[in-house]
C-alpha cells in the first residue's frame, strides 16, 4: 500500500473505525468545541504579517479560470445518464446499463407549461387562521403616534448613485467614504445610522418613490471623496483594530452630525434581491442542471430546475458557500469567506427527478478505503487494470475486493461504470451489514409514542379531544416503504399531568388498560408487552382508547405538569423495546410540578442588551442536556408541540428537541376554532415525513482541509460524529471547513457525507452524498463562485450558536465586521481600480449586504421588550436546523403583488422588494416567510378585487378575523388560493394566514417583515446599512 501523498492531520491521522465501527464508537473526542468565528472577536481575524500582505495579494492578476459561468454549463458533456428519472419508476433499483448516450431527450422536459404551476398539494391543509400572535407580539405598545403611512424615504430628496445594472462581474455603487453618522432618528434606534453624503457625491433630489431608473451610469467616474488615501492602503494589519461605528450606533450610540443636509440613496440604485432572483430564474429556470462538473455553481435555491445527478450530489442535498475554495489557508484568512457546506441529507426530490438508488453488496457490505474509511464513490481512481484503486480523499492505494473487480476500458474507466451508482452518481445508498448495527443486531422498526398533556387547560380548551380524534385517522398514514402494504412503525400512548399514565393497547384486549406511574423522580416503564403495537392489529383497542381519553380526564382540575419525566418515560420505553423512534409531546404550560426538570419563570426583560442576555437562550437547568444525551444515545427523537399562553421557557423545554433532531412547534394562545387547521396540518406533516432514525453523520474531505464545526439540530459527542436521534427531510446541518494544508488545484476539494441510519422499515442503511469543489490561488475565482444564500445560512447558524456564549452586541459586531472584510478584500484584490467612493460588490455577493442586514435585524439578534423571549428562542431553534431555501425565505420574505395577477398564466407573479414603498394603496399583497403569511390590502383596493377574494362589497366589510380565504367560484379567488397552496407546499411549517388592512393596527405586525425598511424594532434600513458597510470598507482600505 502506498502512502505517498497522504498528509495526515488530526483527527484524520487516527485510523478510526468511522461509521463502520458504529457499535464500537467513533473514538474519543480529541479536541474541544470550536466556536467558529466567534471565539474571540479580536483574534478571529488572523491578520497577515505586517509588510507581507502586499506580496501575497495577487493584485489584479486574476485571469479567470474557474468553473463555467452560470448558464454555460451542463449540456456539453452528454454521454451519461444514471438511471431513469421517469415518475413512477421503481425507486430503489439501479436499472442496469444506461440507455445510449444522450442526456436531454430521455428526461421529461420540465417546464411551466407542461405541468400545473401550482401542484395540487392534497397533503397540505388550507392555510391556517388568524393569529393570536398579535397578542403575543403586544403590538399595542407602540403607541398612538406611529402611523403606518409614514414612509421613511418618500419625504426625502433622493440621490441616485450608481448604476442599476451591474457590469458583468461586480456591482458598483458610488457611496461616500467616511460618511458621518448622524444621531439615530428620534425614538427608533437605527442599528446603523443614516450617513450624510459629502457635497460632491450629492445629486439633486428626486423626491418620492422612484421607479427604476436606467440612467444611472454617471457615477462610475466620480472623483474620490474626501478621506481617500490610496497611498496609505494598509489593509491587512489594520483590520483587526478597526472600529465599528455600526454596532456602536445601537442603541442610540454617539453620533456626529456634519454636513448641511441628509440625502438618501435611492433604493432602486442599490442591488435588488428580487432582480437577482428573477435573473437567475430567467437564465436557468426550467432547465436541466446536470452535476457533471466539479465546482460548478448550481442555480439559486429560488430557481426551479430539474437536477440530474451525474457524479456530484444534487444541490438539494448539498449547497456550499463557495464552489471554489482558496488553495491556501492564508488566502482563506485574507478573504474571510466562510467555507461551509449546508447538507440536507434527506431532502425531498420532486417526482421528475430520480430517487436514490440502493446498492446492496450483501454480506460484503459497502466498499471503503482502508485508511480514511471513505466509501466507494466517483472520486476513486481505478488503476492497475482495475485491480486497485486510489482513494480520492486520502490517496491511499486499496485493493479492489474480488467480488467487485471489473476491467477498465480504453480510457481507464471501469466497464461497469454506468451500471453502478457508487461509481457514477453523486448520491446513493448502501444497505449496511450487521457491523453497522447497534450490538451487531439488525434494528427493529421504529416506534412513535404519543404523549398528551391532560392537565386542566388542555382538556378545557378541547385540545385533548382534538388530538385524539385526529390520531384516529392519522395513524393510517404512518410512513411506509413504497413496496410495503402497511407501515412497520409501532405506536404507543401516554398521557400525563403531574403523573404519567401508560396504556396497554394489546390487540387481544377488549378494553385498553391504564397504568399510572406516580414516581416521576425515577421513571420506569410499567409494561412492555402491549405498549408498542401495530396500529392495524390493535386498531379497535387504540380507537377505543382515543375515544376514552378526553372522557377519562374530563373532570380534572390538575393544572400542574411535569415535562422532563415525560421525555424520560418515552425514551425508556423505546430503550426497553430496543428500537429507535419519535416522541410526539403536546404540552401547554411551564412544568412547575415537583419533578426533575422543574422550571420556574425566569424571563427577565431587564437582561436585554446586557452581558446576561445570552442566559435567556440557555437552559435554566442542566438536566435537560443530560436527558438530550441519553435520548440521542437511544435513538429517541422528541417532537414538541407547545401551546403557550404565557412564558414557557422554550430555551429549556426545546433543548432536547433541538439535540435529537426533532421539530419544535409553537401555537400561542391556541384557540380551537382558529388554530386547529394549522396545528393539525403540522402534526400530519410530521407524522408522514420521510425520516431516518438513529442516525450518525460523518463528513470526510480530501487532504488539505477538514470539517471543523457543525451547526444544526444535532448532537456532538466528539468532534467528528454528528449524531441525530432522527433526521427528516427538512433538517440541514451546516458544516464549516478549515484548511490544514494547501489544497491541490488539480484534484480539488472533495467532500463525502455519509449518514448511517435506520429506515422506516427497520433496515440499516448508509446514505452517501459526494461533491467536488474547485480550488484556486486566485481570490477572484473564489469570489466568483460564492453563493450568498448559503453564506447567510452559515452566518445565521453560527451567530445563533454564538449568542449562547457571547453578548449579542459582540455577535452583531462580528457579522458586520466580517461582511465589510469580505467585501473590502474583494475590492482590494479583485476589482478593477476605481475611486474609493464607489462601493464595489462581487456579482455573486451583491445582495449579501441586504440579507446580512435582515439577519442582523432578526428578533433573535435584537432584543426588544416587545418581543417575547420565547419567540426569540423559538425562532433561534428553528433557524438552527434550516436548509438554504428555508433561511433565504425566512430572512428575506416573499412579497407578491396579487392585484395584478395574470389569470391566463400559470406562473406566480414576480415578487417585489420588501419595502413599504413597493406597496400601493390600490393593491393587495401576499407576504410569506415560512412561518407567517399575510394578506395585506390597501385602503383603495378595487371593490371587484375585494368582492372576488372575500365576497364582500367593500374594504370596510373585510373581516380581519378570518384565518383563510373563502372558497369562491371565480378565477381570481382560485388563482390566489392556488398561489397560497403553492407557497405552503414547499415549507415545513404550516403558515397561518393573517389578513391585514392598511392603516389598521395589525399592520404593525406586518411591517416587521418589510425588511428593507428601517425596523420598528430598531434595525437599519437596507440603504442605511449599505452606507454603513461601505464606510467600514473604506476604513479597512484606508
Ligand atoms: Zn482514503
Amino acid at each position: 500500500m502506498s502512502q505517498q501523498g497522504y498528509v495526515a492531520t488530526p483527527p484524520y491521522s487516527q485510523s478510526q473505525p468511522g461509521i463502520g465501527g458504529f457499535s464500537a464508537g467513533f473514538g474519543p473526542p480529541n479536541s474541544s468545541v470550536h466556536y467558529g468565528h466567534y471565539g474571540d472577536p479580536s483574534s478571529s481575524y488572523s491578520a497577515p504579517q505586517p509588510g507581507v500582505s502586499k506580496s501575497t495579494v495577487p493584485f489584479g492578476s486574476s485571469a479567470p479560470v474557474g468553473p463555467p459561468p452560470p448558464g454555460a454549463h451542463q449540456f456539453s458533456q452528454t454521454n451519461f445518464q444514471n438511471g431513469p428519472s421517469t415518475p413512477g419508476q421503481q425507486p430503489h433499483r439501479f436499472q442496469g446499463p444506461p440507455p445510449p448516450s444522450n442526456t436531454g431527450p430521455s428526461y421529461p422536459h420540465f417546464s411551466h407549461q407542461s405541468q400545473p404551476a401550482y401542484p395540487n398539494t392534497a397533503s397540505t391543509s388550507p392555510t391556517a387562521q388568524v393569529a393570536n400572535q398579535l397578542n403575543s407580539m403586544q403590538i399595542n405598545s407602540y403607541g398612538p403616534g406611529t402611523t403606518p403611512s409614514s414612509r421613511v424615504s418618500s419625504g426625502h430628496p433622493s440621490s441616485f448613485q450608481g448604476p442599476q445594472l451591474p457590469p458583468p462581474t461586480q456591482q458598483q455603487i458610488a457611496l461616500p467614504p467616511g460618511s458621518q453618522v448622524p444621531p439615530p432618528a428620534n425614538s427608533v434606534n437605527g442599528l446603523c445610522a443614516q450617513p450624510s453624503l459629502p457635497p460632491m457625491a450629492r445629486q439633486d433630489g428626486i423626491s418620492g418613490p422612484v421607479p427604476p431608473n436606467p440612467n444611472l451610469q454617471q457615477l462610475s467616474g466620480q472623483p474620490p471623496g474626501p478621506g481617500y488615501h490610496p497611498q496609505q492602503a494598509n489593509y491587512g494589519p489594520q483590520m483587526a483594530g478597526s472600529q465599528l461605528s455600526y454596532p456602536g450606533a445601537f442603541p442610540g450610540g454617539p453620533a456626529q452630525l456634519t454636513g448641511p443636509q441628509q440625502k438618501k440613496l435611492d433604493p432602486d440604485s442599490i442591488p435588488s434581491p428580487i432582480q437577482v432572483i428573477e435573473n437567475d430564474k430567467a437564465s436557468r429556470g426550467g432547465q436541466i442542471y446536470a452535476t457533471n462538473t466539479r465546482g460548478q455553481i448550481p442555480p439559486l435555491v429560488t430557481t426551479d430546475s430539474v437536477i440530474q445527478d451525474q457524479g456530484h450530489a444534487s444541490p438539494r442535498y448539498i449547497r456550499c458557500t463557495a464552489y471554489c475554495f482558496p488553495s491556501s489557508s492564508d488566502m482563506a484568512k485574507q478573504a474571510r469567506i466562510p467555507l461551509a457546506a449546508v447538507i440536507q441529507p434527506f431532502a425531498i426530490v420532486p417526482p421528475n427527478e430520480a430517487p436514490l438508488f440502493v446498492v446492496n453488496h450483501g454480506e460484503n457490505g459497502p466498499i471503503r478505503c482502508n485508511r480514511c474509511k471513505a466509501y466507494m464513490c466517483p472520486f476513486m481512481l481505478f488503476i492497475e487494470g482495475g485491480r486497485r484503486y486510489q482513494c480520492g480523499f486520502c490517496n491511499c492505494i486499496n485493493d479492489v475486493p474480488p467480488f467487485f473487480f471489473q476491467h477498465l476500458d480504453h480510457i481507464g474507466r471501469r466497464v461497469d461504470h454506468y451500471e453502478r451508482p457508487e461509481l457514477s452518481l453523486g448520491s446513493y445508498e448502501y444497505v449496511a451489514t450487521l457491523d453497522y448495527c447497534r450490538n451487531n443486531k439488525p434494528p427493529k422498526p421504529p416506534a412513535y409514542i404519543f404523549m398528551i398533556d391532560v392537565s386542566y387547560r388542555n382538556i378545557n380548551s378541547g385540545l385533548v379531544k382534538l388530538i385524539c380524534d385526529e390520531l384516529k385517522t392519522l395513524l393510517d398514514k404512518l410512513p411506509r416503504e413504497e413496496q410495503e402494504e402497511s407501515s412497520a412503525i409501532r405506536v404507543g400512548f401516554v398521557t400525563y399531568n403531574k403523573v404519567l399514565h401508560f396504556f396497554n393497547v394489546k390487540s387481544s384486549l377488549a378494553q385498553p388498560q391504564m397504568m399510572v406511574v406516580s414516581d416521576v423522580g425515577e421513571v420506569f416503564v410499567p409494561l412492555l408487552d402491549g405498549f408498542l403495537v401495530n396500529f392495524q392489529e390493535s386498531r379497535s383497542v387504540v380507537i377505543n382508547l382515543l375515544d376514552q381519553i378526553p372522557e377519562m380526564f374530563a373532570d380534572t382540575n390538575e393544572s400542574e405538569t411535569i415535562f422532563a419525566p415525560v421525555i424520560q418515560a418515552g425514551m425508556e420505553a423505546l430503550k426497553a423495546a430496543e428500537c429507535a423512534g419519535k416522541l410526539f409531546i403536546f404540552h401547554s404550560s411551564l412544568p412547575t410540578a415537583e419533578a426533575p426538570g422543574k422550571l420556574r419563570n425566569r424571563d427577565d426583560k431587564k437582561l436585554l442588551n446586557t452581558e446576561k442576555e445570552k442566559t435567556l437562550f440557555q437552559p435554566q437547568v442542566n438536566s435537560y442536556e443530560a436527558l438530550a444525551r441519553d435520548c440521542v444515545a437511544n435513538g429517541c427523537c422528541v417532537n414538541l408541540f407547545l401551546f403557550p399562553n404565557q412564558y414557557m421557557d422554550v430555551a429549556s423545554m426545546g433543548l432536547v428537541t433541538m439535540y435529537t433532531g426533532g421539530t419544535l412547534y409553537k401555537y400561542n394562545n391556541f384557540q380551537l376554532d382558529a388554530d386547529s387547521p394549522q396545528f393539525l396540518s403540522d402534526l400530519r406533516n410530521n407524522i408522514e415525513k420521510k425520516t431516518g432514525f438513529d442516525a450518525i453523520m460523518r463528513v470526510r474531505t480530501s487532504t488539505g482541509f477538514r470539517a471543523t464545526d457543525f451547526f444544526g439540530a444535532v448532537y456532538m459527542n466528539n468532534t467528528t460524529d454528528v449524531e441525530m436521534a432522527a433526521v427528516d427531510c427538512d433538517k440541514a446541518v451546516t458544516v464549516e471547513f478549515k484548511h490544514d494544508d494547501k489544497l491541490n488545484e488539480d484534484s480539488g476539494a472533495l467532500i463525502q457525507c455519509a449518514v448511517l441510519y435506520t429506515s422506516i422499515s427497520g433496515q440499516r442503511r448508509l446514505r452517501i452524498h459526494n461533491i467536488g469543489l474547485n480550488c484556486s490561488s486566485q481570490l477572484a475565482d473564489v469570489y466568483k463562485t460564492c453563493e450568498t444564500d448559503a453564506l447567510i445560512n452559515f452566518f445565521a447558524k453560527s451567530a445563533f450558536k454564538a449568542i449562547l456564549s457571547q453578548p449579542l452586541k459582540t455577535v452583531r459586531e462580528i457579522l458586520v465586521n466580517q461582511t465589510a472584510h469580505m467585501l473590502a478584500c474583494y475590492r482590494k484584490n479583485c476589482a478593477s481600480p476605481s475611486a474609493v467612493s464607489q462601493l464595489i460588490l462581487p456579482d455573486a455577493m451583491k445582495v449579501l449586504p441586504v440579507y446580512m442586514n435582515c439577519l442582523l435585524k432578526s428578533c433573535v439578534l435584537v432584543g426588544r421588550p416587545e418581543i417575547p423571549t420565547d419567540e426569540r428562542a423559538y425562532q433561534r431553534q428553528l433557524v438552527m436546523s434550516m436548509g438554504v431555501a428555508d433561511t433565504q425565505l425566512f430572512f428575506y420574505p416573499q412579497l407578491l403583488p396579487i392585484h395584478s395577477l395574470d389569470l391566463k398564466s400559470d406562473t406566480i407573479p414576480a415578487a417585489v422588494r420588501c419595502s413599504e414603498e413597493r406597496l400601493s394603496d390600490g393593491g393587495a399583497f401576499l407576504l410569506a416567510n415560512g412561518l407567517s403569511m399575510f394578506l395585506w390590502l390597501g385602503v383603495s383596493a378595487p371593490p371587484d378585487l375585494i368582492q372576488g377574494l372575500f365576497n364582500v362589497p367593500s374594504f370596510a366589510h373585510i373581516s380581519t378575523e378570518a384565518t383563510s380565504l373563502p372558497d369562491l367560484d371565480n378565477p381570481f379567488s382560485k388563482k390566489v388560493k392556488s398561489i397560497l397552496e403553492h407557497i405552503q407546499s414547499q415549507k415545513p411549517y404550516t403558515m397561518k394566514l393573517i389578513i391585514v388592512k392598511q392603516r389598521e393596527q395589525t399592520e404593525m405586525l406586518f411591517r416587521q417583515f418589510l425588511v428593507e425598511d428601517k425596523s420598528i424594532y430598531g434595525g437599519a434600513s437596507y440603504v442605511d446599512f449599505l452606507c454603513c458597510v461601505h464606510k467600514e470598507i473604506c476604513q479597512l482600505l484606508s
